[in-house]
């Protein structure tokens, strides 16, 4: 290929050189080319040679140059020579450019650099502060080129799908009002209003439903939302979603249009498109995998042994639910592993953890466990065909109620068997009715599951009053691989549910007026039925470059505490900024 020519992976070089580190090959020999970027290693060879390795983004390349040359790492250079083949023996199949190097080099240092403050191919072993504290020289690494790009790739291919499926993207507000979606808020000072503030949006919810009533048909926006929330590796103050509205729709239209987003976003970001997702009711999740964000990558499903202990003379499982899940391989466990399994059990609330290591007893299979002898034959029997139990298996299994029983054995379930992110593949999968509620909060009033403004199912309109937490809504969650990439739902449009739901979640007339009734207002300007989802794609990417934690997917993160190491952000303000905002500071509470 000659010298400026395209090639994949790199762009037209231009202006200051005429081809990119990490593409010249054999076929190049005798080219004279010009390369930018960062010294990576210099290596000395003799008095009067030294081997240079220059890097910009597309990879390396190593340079031979004069020895006297200062040149020293993280230096900005930019270097005119020949490609030409490496010597026999010297060829480092390791490296895309491995078998040339540049020859006759003149050198140009553009720009001296401090010693850098860390290994770019250590980086992983570096301390993260000093990684977050210089982001700027830690986005040089692969890895983090790497997990960029294939963002802006994600990101890429989910504009051209939703385009392609007629959507328009539309901005809505950063400068927002507060919305029911139950996170804290971020406020901003209003200057000219002094004592007003607006409220950073935790998501668009509200302004896309009203492009619905506007007639904007199909809205979609990767869109950035705020919340105050603890942080997590899973959650950052901010974060972007692919934020979807669409009209006249239904919540399999809706499904299916997401479903193509992110299969192609995968496919973009990994060469393969991914099976399609799987779908699970909300109560099938709980059922098999005690998680309604289920992990379908390991099997270890929940198997319900209530009737194998119906008329049991043990007393612990004399309940309304046993459940069990069978963990092969784990019969070795020993008293510590099992007693810790016991402790974590407590702590998630059962009143305790049943454990059975399965043996080889001749014939049959044994069950060891203190509790064994408390069991007939009969039980033993049933309980070891039911879990279809063999030997080198260990059972668990909790007795209690039976949601709270199944979420327990969902989360051993998940500790024991989860693999790493980056072990893949991507099990995509959809949970969908959901509960309309969740439960009660301390005043007796319904908590919305999803967010006020979800369609309840039409078959469960009935049972708003009479049965309410038997309701299930028009909403759905999409899972990949254990982790909540999103939810969504068919929305109330009609004025008369919506206030059935609202008085069922204990908000007053006047409350919703105060709170969103510019929203109930456009509703009743001839809004569309409509409906739509979120998929958050800080966790979509990450699970996508193989990183368990989000930070590696967001050039400029906050840590744990939500300070910027970098920027140093948050900081006081000026005497003069904080009276413009009418705002005086007064001493944070005292804690405990
Ligand atoms: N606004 C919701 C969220 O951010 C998603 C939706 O219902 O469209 O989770």
């Amino acid at each position: 290929m000659s010298a400026g020519a395209p090639e994949a992976g790199a762009p037209v070089a231009v202006g200051l050189r005429t081809r990119y580190c990490g593409t010249p090959r054999a076929g190049d020999a005798g080219a004279v080319v010009s390369i930018c970027g960062w010294v990576a290693h210099r290596r000395e060879h003799g008095e009067h040679l030294a081997f240079v390795d220059v890097r910009d983004h597309t990879g390396l390349i190593q340079c031979v140059i004069d020895g006297s040359q200062r040149l020293r790492a993280e230096w900005v250079v930019r270097v005119t020579g020949t490609v030409r083949l490496r010597p026999e023996g010297t060829v480092n199949a390791d490296l895309a450019t491995g078998d040339v190097e540049l020859g006759e080099c003149t050198v140009e240092v553009l720009n001296e650099a401090e010693p850098p403050p860390l290994d770019l191919d250590g980086h992983q072993d570096t301390d993260e502060a000093v990684r977050l504290r210089y982001r700027y020289i830690d986005l040089r690494s692969t890895r983090m080129q790497r997990n960029l790009r294939l963002r802006a790739a994600v990101n890429a291919a989910i504009r051209h799908v939703m385009e392609r499926q007629g959507f328009t993207e539309v901005e809505t507000p950063l400068l927002w009002t507060p919305t029911p979606e139950g996170a804290r808020e971020f406020a901003i000072p209003s200057r000219l209003q002094h004592g007003a503030f607006y409220v950073l949006p935790q998501s668009p919810q509200i302004a896309k439903q009203l492009t619905m009533v506007g007639g904007l048909d199909r809205y979609y926006q990767i869109a950035r939302c705020m919340r105050d929330e603890d942080l997590r590796a899973d959650r950052q103050f901010e974060f972007t979603q692919l934020d979807v509205e669409a009209s006249f729709v239904t919540e399999g239209d809706v499904r299916s249009f997401i479903t193509e987003a992110i299969l192609e976003a995968t496919a973009a970001a990994t060469g393969a498109r991914p099976e399609p997702p799987a779908t699970l009711t909300w109560a099938e999740a709980i059922e098999r995998y005690g998680s309604d964000k289920p992990d379908l990558r390991f099997g270890m499903e929940l198997v319900d042994c209530t009737a194998v202990f119906s008329r049991t003379a043990f007393n612990a499982f004399r309940q309304p639910a046993v459940v069990a899940i069978r963990v092969p391989l784990a019969g070795e466990f020993g008293r510590s592993r099992l007693d810790a399994l016991t402790e974590r059990a407590r702590g998630l609330g059962a009143k305790g953890l049943v454990w059975m290591r399965v043996r080889q007893a001749g014939e049959s299979l044994e069950l060891d466990s203190p509790v064994a002898r408390f069991l007939s034959g009969d039980e033993r029997a049933e309980l070891a065909s039911t879990t279809a139990a063999a030997p080198g298996d260990l059972l668990l299994l909790v007795a209690g109620e039976k949601r709270a029983s199944c979420a327990v054995l969902g989360q051993l379930r998940a500790d024991l068997g989860r693999p790493p992110v980056a072990a893949g593949p991507y099990r995509f999968c959809w949970v969908v009715d959901f509960p309309l509620f969740e439960g009660r909060d301390e005043d007796g009033d319904l908590v919305a599951a999803h967010h006020p403004f979800t369609m309840p199912h039409p078959e469960d309109l009935h049972l708003l009053r009479s049965d309410p937490l038997a309701v299930r809504a028009l909403s759905y969650d999409l899972v990949l691989n254990g982790w909540e990439l999103g939810s969504g739902s068919i929305r109330i449009h009609r004025a008369d549910i919506q206030s059935e739901v609202f008085d069922a979640l204990g908000i007053s007339r006047e409350e919703a007026d105060a709170r969103f009734g510019f929203l109930l207002g456009a509703f009743g300007y001839g809004a569309p039925p409509h409906g739509g989802f979120a998929v958050g794609l800080d966790r979509l990417v990450a699970i996508l470059a193989g990183e368990e934690n989000i930070r590696e997917v967001i050039a400029f993160p906050k840590t744990q505490s939500g300070t910027d190491l970098m920027t140093g952000a948050p900081r006081p303000l000026g005497q003069r900024q904080l009276a413009e905002l009418g705002i005086r500071v007064v001493e944070p509470p005292r804690r405990g």
